[in-house]
């Protein structure tokens, strides 16, 4: 195996370095840092989780639009009156069936 030109080995031992590093890190903070730190941590998630929700709430918002759109759709050309196909323009008149 060949991560970035490193062996494995090289890989695992670089692992185990970030690991201790922040063993040393949480080791040096207060509980009251490792509190924030958490917070913090705990804060990004709920930013993630809200982008997602902004995201889940646009796309229903468009699929509702769609859905709207189609069920608003006219039946009948507002310019002439003859009944509506299914394109964005009367078949007689050529007027936009909005
Ligand atoms: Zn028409």
């Amino acid at each position: 195996m060949d991560y970035m030109g490193m062996t494995q080995e090289e890989v695992q031992k670089e692992i185990e370095r970030m690991q201790r590093e922040l063993e040393e890190q949480l080791a040096k903070m207060t509980p009251e840092e490792r509190a924030a730190a958490e917070a913090k941590a705990q804060q990004a998630m709920r930013e993630d989780d809200a982008a997602l929700q902004k995201l889940m709430d646009d796309a229903t918002k468009i699929a509702a639009d769609v859905a709207h759109g189609v069920a608003a759709k006219p039946k009948f050309c507002g310019n002439c009156g003859a009944p509506a196909g299914t394109g964005n323009f009367c078949e007689f008149c050529g007027s936009p069936l909005s």
